[in-house]
C-alpha cells in the first residue's frame, strides 16, 4: 500500500490545532490518487472522529491506547505497527514535544527517511522534497530521501493553513500491540501563558523592531496599536530584551502571523527569520529609515522615514 499517514495529536481530550495543519500539508503531497489516512491514539479515540471528519481525509484510524495522554513507548510501538501494516509513502507528525519522544527512534528502527522541523514539503517529478532550516536557521536546506520507501516528516506548527471544511471519511480501528511503557505520567502541569495574546489569530498586526531604540518607547506604540485596532507584535530583539513578552514575537522562533491580513512593520529590518513569520501576509506596510532594508522586499507599501514621525501622524489621525 502507499499513501499518506498523518498522526494526529491530542492533549487532555482536545485535538491540537497542529493536527489540522498536518492534514493540510498532506493534501499538498498527494500524488497518483494517494489516500490520506489520519490515525488518532487515545484511550477514547472515538471522540476525535467528528473533529477529524474533514475534506481530504479518506480514512480515520482509531487506535485505542491504555494511557489517556501521550506516552513515547506506546506511540513508537503503535505508529511503528501502523507503518509496518500500511507501508505509507509518507508519515506526517507534528514537530512537537510529543514527536521528540518517539519519531527519531522510530525512523532509526524502521530505516525511514526522516526530517524534523519541516516547513515546506512537496513532490518534484514524484520525488519528495522537504525544506527545513540549517546552520542555526540561517539557511533553508532542501532534503530528499533517495531509496527510502517511507519518509517520516515532523512538520513545524503554524505554517500550514489548517484543514477545516467538513468531509465524510471511512473510520477503521487498529489494534495496537500491547506495550510495557517505561514512562508514567504523574501530574499534568499547565504552563502559564504569561500573556494572553494569540498572534496566530490576529488579523491586523503592528510590529515594532529594534528601530524603537529603547524600552521607554514601547508604550507609545502600544497606544498606537490600540488606537488603530491592531495587535502589537515585535521582532526577536525586542522580546529577547524583555521589552515585550515572547508570545508577541513574530518569526521563525516566534509566532507565525497565520490569520493576518494587514501587517505594519515599524523599525524592523526584515531578517529572514522575521520574514518567516509574516512574509505571506497579503498587505505589508513597512516603515524604515533605511531605503535598502530587506523588509521593503516583501512590503506592498513602503515608507522610507522615521517611525516616531509616522507613528505621531497616525496617532493624530485616529484621535
Ligand atoms: C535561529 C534564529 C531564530 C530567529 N528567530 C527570529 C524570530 O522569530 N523573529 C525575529 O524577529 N528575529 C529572529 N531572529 C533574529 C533575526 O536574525 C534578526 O536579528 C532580527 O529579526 C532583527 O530584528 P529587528 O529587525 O528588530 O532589528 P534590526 O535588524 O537591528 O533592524 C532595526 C531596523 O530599524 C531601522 N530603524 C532604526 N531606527 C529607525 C527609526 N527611527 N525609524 C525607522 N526605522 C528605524 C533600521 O534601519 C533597521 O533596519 C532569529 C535569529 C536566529 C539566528
Amino acid at each position: 500500500m502507499s499513501g499518506i499517514l498523518v498522526i494526529a495529536e491530542q492533549r487532555r481530550g482536545e485535538l491540537r490545532p497542529i493536527s489540522l495543519e498536518l492534514l493540510s500539508a498532506a493534501q499538498g503531497l498527494r500524488h497518483d490518487g494517494d489516500l490520506v489516512a489520519v490515525a488518532v491514539l487515545s484511550d477514547s479515540p472515538q471522540r476525535f472522529i467528528s473533529p477529524l471528519s474533514l475534506s481530504g481525509v479518506d480514512e480515520i484510524v482509531t487506535v485505542k491506547t491504555a494511557a489517556a495522554e501521550f506516552d513515547p513507548d506506546t506511540f513508537e510501538s503503535a505508529v511503528g505497527a501502523l507503518i509496518a501494516k500500511r507501508a505509507p509513502d509518507v508519515v506526517l507528525v507534528a514537530h512537537s514535544v510529543d514527536s521528540f519522544g518517539y519519531a527519531a527512534a522510530l525512523a532509526a528502527r524502521l530505516g525511514l527517511g526522516f526530517a524534523t522541523d519541516v516547513f515546506d514539503a512537496r513532490r518534484v517529478d514524484g520525488e519528495l522534497i522537504a525544506t527545513r532550516g540549517g546552520y542555526g536557521q540561517k539557511v533553508n536546506v532542501e532534503v530528499d530521501f533517495p531509496g527510502r520507501s517511507t519518509v517520516l516528516l515532523a512538520i513545524r506548527g503554524n505554517v500550514f493553513k489548517p484543514q477545516e471544511s467538513p468531509g465524510t471519511p471511512n473510520v477503521t480501528a487498529f489494534d495496537a500491540p500491547a506495550v510495557q511503557s517505561r514512562a508514567a505520567g504523574r501530574e499534568f502541569i499547565e504552563l502559564s501563558a504569561g500573556d494572553d495574546v494569540d498572534m496566530t489569530a490576529a488579523e491586523f498586526i503592528l510590529t515594532v523592531g529594534r528601530g524603537i531604540g529603547e524600552e521607554a518607547k514601547v508604550p507609545q506604540f502600544r497606544e498606537l496599536a490600540d488606537a488603530v485596532g491592531a495587535t502589537l507584535g515585535c521582532s526577536r530583539p525586542i522580546a529577547d530584551a524583555g521589552w515585550l513578552p515572547k508570545s508577541r514575537q513574530v518569526g521563525q522562533s516566534g509566532k507565525t502571523a497565520s490569520a493576518c491580513k494587514l501587517y505594519i512593520a515599524m523599525g524592523v529590518s526584515g531578517a529572514i527569520q522575521h520574514l518567516a513569520g509574516m512574509k505571506h501576509v497579503s498587505t505589508i506596510v513597512a516603515v524604515n529609515t533605511d531605503a535598502e532594508a530587506s523588509i521593503f522586499g516583501v512590503a506592498k507599501y513602503g515608507i522610507v522615514g522615521d517611525i516616531f514621525e509616522i507613528a505621531e501622524q497616525l496617532r493624530t489621525h485616529f484621535e
